[in-house]
């Protein structure tokens, strides 16, 4: 056999094996949670897919992978091309320009990082053209930081009463991006900050809401199982997943 037939076998078993070992850890963090913590007994494991090829999602879907995350609108598109003959869930986690909310609403299933009411209007308006919903997540910036996205605590309410007025949104819940710097014990308690939150919506918004908000998308490579820990139904993981990226965020395409 030649190399690079190797490599890609490689490549294949790799991530099969990286994949069982997140759901190995996934099932062991959902072990260790509090009762009062359960908001779904099922974890659904995100794989984050950004800058990497196509092959390497259709080896992860052979392993059973079905949900899939990407940052990218045209990195995305080109590869839900390749890959249209798998019925994969796709997720869009990156942040969100208004000139590209048309192309994000008819081609994912959810979009976690919602945190305007002109960006979920547009949504909602695109969405409008097809028959299910969009299912969204409104992001929190539960550390405070100047340079993130996601819309303060104090400002949820504006957003989310907005959004539980748009028919062609389905709002599923919260979604996440903590401060990398912060320690195990800060993370598990801003997660925690997080399932407080949603918990006090859903007694809060209980006569408005059609169904309880169901989402808590939280937790990435390093920190999943403490996200899980706390309540996390939805983790977003890519690198322990793939391996390392080979682009940063300045780099990435659009
Ligand atoms: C890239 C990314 C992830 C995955 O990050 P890893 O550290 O590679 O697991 C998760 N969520 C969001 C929003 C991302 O942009």
């Amino acid at each position: 056999m030649h190399r690079l037939c190797c490599s890609a076998m490689n490549n294949a078993v790799n991530i099969a094996s990286a994949l069982a070992q997140v759901r190995q850890n996934i099932t062991s963090a959902c072990q260790q949670r509090d009762p009062a913590h359960i908001l779904q007994a099922q974890v659904t494991l995100i794989a984050v897919s950004k800058s990497k090829p196509a092959a390497d999602i259709r080896q992860a879907y052979g392993a059973g992978q079905i949900d899939f995350g990407e940052n990218y609108l045209q990195e995305a598109l080109s590869k839900q091309q390749d890959l249209a003959d798998l019925a994969i869930v796709w997720h869009f986690i990156g942040p969100i320009q208004s000139n590209k909310t048309q192309a994000i609403a008819q081609h994912f299933a959810w979009v976690h990082g919602v945190d305007r009411v002109k960006i979920a209007q547009r949504l909602n308006e695109a969405r409008s053209a097809m028959p299910q919903p969009l299912n969204i997540c409104i992001q929190i910036n539960i550390s405070g930081e100047a340079s993130k996205s996601g819309i303060a605590p104090a400002q949820l309410d504006e957003l989310f009463s907005a959004i539980l007025s748009m028919p062609h949104l389905r709002l599923r819940g919260l979604m996440t991006i903590p401060d990398p710097s912060l320690n195990s014990a800060q993370l598990g308690q801003q997660f925690g900050q997080m399932r407080e939150l949603l918990h006090s919506l859903n007694q809060r918004y209980a006569s408005q809401l059609a169904q309880p908000l169901d989402t808590l998308s939280m937790g990435m490579s390093s920190d999943y199982p403490l996200a899980i820990q706390q309540g996390a139904t939805m983790v977003r993981v890519g690198s322990a997943i793939f391996g390392e990226r080979h682009y940063n965020s300045l780099s990435a395409p659009n």
